[in-house]
C-alpha cells in the first residue's frame, strides 16, 4: 500500500511548500485567500498582468502564450470551480453550456468595494464589441449574448475567444482559458461531429507546452474512465504541465473516499502536480439561491467536518488553495518562460519586419498621389521597355530575368533569315532547273547566232520565282521577333504594374492593341518590299563583282569527266553546233547554248538580291517592332494616364490590401510586446 513517504519519494510537488502550520480554523475562507495571497501579490500581478496585455495585444497568434486552459468531461464541475473562483456566476444549464473559449482574466483589488467587470469578443461577423458589466449576477447575460453572437446556431461552438475580465477584492490574480466541455454525443441541434470540433479545439490549447492543463474530474465517476484525463496525458505524458481537480466529494458513495484519497496523495494517477480537491454548489443549492460567498463558507465547513478529508494538508483542498495555487503556478510558468518568448518576439518581429519590406512603398490613396505614381510607372516602363529595343544594359534590379535579350534574339532570327534566303537559291549543278532552262531557251530562239544566246527575260523570271520564294521566311522572321518583343512587353508589364493588377491589365490591352497595329504596317511594308524586289535589278558595279566571283567557282569545278563536261558532250550528241576548242580545260566554258550563262547569271543575281533583302528586311522589322512599336506604345500609355477612370485602377487587389494590413497590424503588436517584455 502507498504511503505519504512513496509520494514523497516520487518527489511529487502535489502542494507547494507550506511552513508545515494549519491555518487557524477561524479564518473565513476568503480571509483565507488573503493571507495566502498577500505573500506574493507583488510577483504575480506584474507577470500575469504582462501576459493578459499581450493577450489583449492578439499576440496568441504569432506566439503562444503561457495560460491556464480548464478541460474536463461535460457536466464535471469546470464552470462551477470557475464561478467559485472569480465569484461571478456563468450561464448554466445541461449539454453544452460554455460554447467558446472563455478568457477569465481575474485582477485582485485591495480595495474591498471595488468590482468592475468587461467583456471583450469578435462576433461572427468580426466585429468587435467591448461592453462594461456594472453588477456581477448580468455576467451570464453578457457571455450567453456574446456566445449567441459568435456561433451560427444556439447550439453551435466557435474557436474564437470571448475576453471576459473582472476586478474585484474576492478573486486571485489569475487569467484561465475554460473550454467546450468534452460532449460524448450531439444533442438536437448540435452539429454531429461536436464531439471532435470540440477535442480539437482542445487540442490546440493543450498540446502547447506554454498551457497549464487544469484537469476538472468528477470524483464520484471512475477517473480511469475521464476523456479529459485521457487528453491531458496525450500531450502531457508525465503529467508536468496538469494540475487534477477533483469535484463533487459531496456525491461521493460511501466508502469510495479511500479511491478518492489515494488519488488526492497521488499514489494514483499520478501527476507531477498533484490533485486539489473542491467542492462547489450542486444543482440544488443554486436552485435554493445560495450565493457563491454562502457556497464558500460551506465547502470550509464540508472539509474540516469531513470524516476522511478533514485529514488532508490545507492546500490541498477548497477553492482559495486552488486559486491561490494556480495564480503561483502561472506566475512560475510565466517567469520560466519570459526568456523563450522575448527570443520568439524577437525573432518573429524580424521576419515580420522583411515581409513589410518585401511587399514595397504602400500605394498611394489620393487621386492626385495616384496620377504621380500612374506617370511615374509609365515613364519608367517605356525607359526600360526602349532599352531593351535598343540593346542597351539595363541595371534596374526589379528588371525580369526571365526576359530575353530582344537584339540577341532578332539576330538570331535575321541570321536565319539570311541561311534559307542562300538555301532556296537555285542550285547551278541540279540537272532538272538546267533542262528547264534549256528548254526554254531552245523554245525562245531566234534568228542570233549561238554566241548571243542567253535570255535576260528568263532569267528575270527565274529571279522572281526565287524573290517569291523568300517572301514567307522574312514575314516568319518578323512574326518571330515581333512575338518575342509583344511577349517581353507583357511580361515587363506584369512585373512594373504587379501591385495595380487592374492597371497592368490595361497596360497590355495598350500592348495588345500595338500588337495588331505592328503586325499591319510591318507585313504590309514586307510585302511592298518584296513587290519592289520583284523589278529584279542590280547595279553593273554590284552584279559584275558577283558574276566574276561566280565564274571562279565555276572554273574551279570545270574539269574533265565532270557533270558540266558531259553535259556538253550530251549537247553534241544532240546535234548543237559546240565550239570545242573554247572548251579547253583552262578556259571558262563558252557557253554556247547560253544556258550555263544563264544559271550564272540568276545564281549571281539571286545572290545579289539575297543579300540586299537580309539588309532591308532586318531594317524594317526593327524600325516597326522596336522604334515604332515602342513609340506608339508610349501615346497609349500616356494618353491612358490622363484619364481619371485608369487613375483610380493605381490600387492594390484587396488580398494584397488585407495582407498589408494584416502584416502591419502582427508588426505592430509584436513591436508593442517587445517593448512590453523588455520591461520584464
Ligand atoms: P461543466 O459542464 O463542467 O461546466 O459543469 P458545471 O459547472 O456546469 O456543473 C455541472 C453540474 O454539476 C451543475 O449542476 C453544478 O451545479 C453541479 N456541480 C458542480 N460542482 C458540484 C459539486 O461540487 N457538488 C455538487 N453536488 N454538484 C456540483
Ligand atoms: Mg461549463
Amino acid at each position: 500500500m502507498a504511503s505519504h513517504k512513496t509520494k514523497d519519494r516520487r518527489g511529487s510537488p502535489a502542494t507547494p511548500p507550506t511552513d508545515g502550520k494549519r491555518v487557524k480554523t477561524s479564518h473565513s475562507p476568503k480571509e483565507k485567500r488573503k493571507s495566502f495571497a498577500s505573500s506574493f501579490d507583488a510577483e504575480v500581478r506584474p507577470l500575469i498582468d504582462l501576459v493578459d496585455k499581450l493577450r489583449g495585444y492578439g499576440l496568441d497568434r504569432d506566439i503562444n502564450l503561457p495560460a491556464v486552459a480548464v478541460i474536463g468531461d461535460q457536466s464535471a464541475g469546470k464552470s462551477s470551480v470557475l464561478e467559485a473562483i472569480s465569484g461571478v456566476q456563468l450561464p448554466r444549464g445541461s449539454g453544452t453550456v460554455t460554447r467558446c473559449p472563455l478568457e477569465m482574466r481575474m485582477k485582485h483589488s485591495a480595495d474591498e468595494d471595488t468590482w468592475e467587470g468587461k467583456i471583450m469578443y469578435k462576433d461572427k461577423h468580426d466585429v468587435s464589441h467591448e461592453e462594461v458589466i456594472l453588477n456581477r449576477e448580468s455576467v451570464g447575460d453578457f457571455v450567453r449574448k456574446a456566445q449567441d453572437g459568435m456561433t451560427d446556431c444556439d447550439m453551435g461552438i466557435s474557436d474564437e475567444l470571448i475576453t471576459l475580465e473582472v476586478t474585484s477584492s474576492d478573486v486571485p490574480d489569475l487569467t484561465v482559458i475554460d473550454l467546450p466541455g468534452i460532449a460524448r454525443n450531439a444533442v438536437e441541434g448540435q452539429p454531429d461531429d461536436i464531439e471532435a470540433r470540440i477535442k480539437d479545439m482542445i487540442r490546440k490549447y493543450i498540446k502547447r507546452q506554454e498551457t497549464i492543463i487544469l484537469a476538472v474530474l468528477q470524483c464520484n465517476v471512475d477517473i480511469a474512465t475521464c476523456e479529459a484525463l485521457k487528453m491531458a496525458k496525450e500531450f502531457d505524458k508525465e503529467g508536468r504541465r496538469t494540475l487534477g481537480v477533483l469535484t463533487k466529494p459531496d456525491l461521493l458513495d460511501r466508502g469510495a473516499e479511500t479511491s478518492v484519497m489515494r488519488i488526492l496523495n497521488n499514489v494514483d494517477f499520478t501527476l507531477s502536480k498533484g490533485y486539489i480537491i473542491v467542492k462547489c454548489r450542486g444543482q440544488e443549492a443554486v436552485s435554493a439561491g445560495q450565493s457563491l460567498t454562502e457556497a464558500l463558507a460551506n465547502e470550509d465547513s464540508f472539509f474540516k467536518t469531513h470524516s476522511h478529508f478533514r485529514s488532508l494538508n490545507q492546500l490541498q483542498w477548497g477553492i482559495p488553495a486552488l486559486s491561490v495555487r494556480l495564480s503561483l503556478e502561472l506566475q512560475k510558468h510565466i517567469k520560466k518562460l519570459v526568456p523563450e518568448m522575448k527570443e520568439d518576439v524577437r525573432r518573429k518581429l524580424l521576419n515580420t519586419d522583411q515581409e513589410l519590406q518585401d511587399l514595397g512603398e504602400d500605394p498611394p490613396q489620393s487621386i492626385s498621389d495616384k496620377r504621380k505614381v500612374a506617370h511615374r510607372m509609365v515613364h519608367e516602363f517605356i525607359t526600360i521597355a526602349t532599352a531593351m529595343t535598343t540593346g542597351e544594359r539595363i541595371y534596374d534590379q526589379r528588371f525580369p530575368q526571365e526576359i530575353n535579350n530582344l537584339y540577341s534574339t532578332a539576330r538570331q532570327a535575321f541570321e536565319n533569315l539570311y541561311r534559307k534566303c542562300v538555301a532556296k537559291q537555285p542550285d547551278i549543278k541540279d540537272k532538272k532547273l538546267k533542262s528547264d532552262l534549256k528548254q526554254k531557251i531552245r523554245a525562245s530562239r531566234g534568228r542570233e547566232f549561238c554566241n548571243f544566246m542567253g535570255k535576260f527575260e528568263l532569267v528575270e523570271s527565274c529571279a522572281r520565282e526565287y524573290i517569291s520564294k523568300v517572301e514567307e521566311p522574312a514575314l516568319h522572321c518578323f512574326d518571330i521577333v515581333h512575338e518575342t518583343t509583344t511577349g517581353d512587353l507583357i511580361t515587363l508589364a506584369e512585373v512594373w504594374f504587379e501591385k495595380f493588377p487592374d492597371f497592368a491589365e490595361k497596360v497590355k490591352d495598350a500592348i495588345t492593341t500595338t500588337r495588331k497595329e505592328t503586325q499591319n504596317e510591318c507585313r504590309s511594308e514586307i510585302r511592298g518590299y518584296f513587290s519592289m524586289e520583284k523589278l529584279v535589278y542590280s547595279q553593273d558595279e554590284t552584279y559584275s563583282r558577283e558574276l566574276r566571283n561566280h565564274n571562279v567557282v565555276w572554273n574551279a569545278m570545270d574539269c574533265p569527266g565532270t557533270e558540266e563536261s558531259g553535259e556538253l558532250d550530251e549537247a553534241a550528241e544532240e546535234g548543237e553546233y559546240i565550239a570545242r576548242p573554247l572548251l579547253q580545260r583552262s578556259v571558262i566554258p563558252e557557253d554556247v547554248n547560253g544556258v550555263n550563262k544563264a544559271l550564272m547569271s540568276l545564281k549571281s543575281y539571286c545572290q545579289v538580291a539575297s543579300r540586299r533583302l537580309c539588309d532591308v528586311i532586318p531594317m524594317i522589322i526593327q524600325q516597326h517592332v522596336f522604334q515604332k512599336k515602342v513609340k506608339t506604345l508610349q501615346e497609349l500609355l500616356i494618353g491612358m494616364v490622363s484619364e481619371e477612370g485608369n487613375i483610380d485602377l493605381i490600387k492594390e487587389e484587396e488580398d494584397m490590401e488585407l495582407k498589408r494590413k494584416e502584416i502591419k497590424y502582427r508588426y505592430d503588436r509584436l513591436l508593442k510586446a517587445e517593448r512590453e517584455l523588455e520591461q520584464i
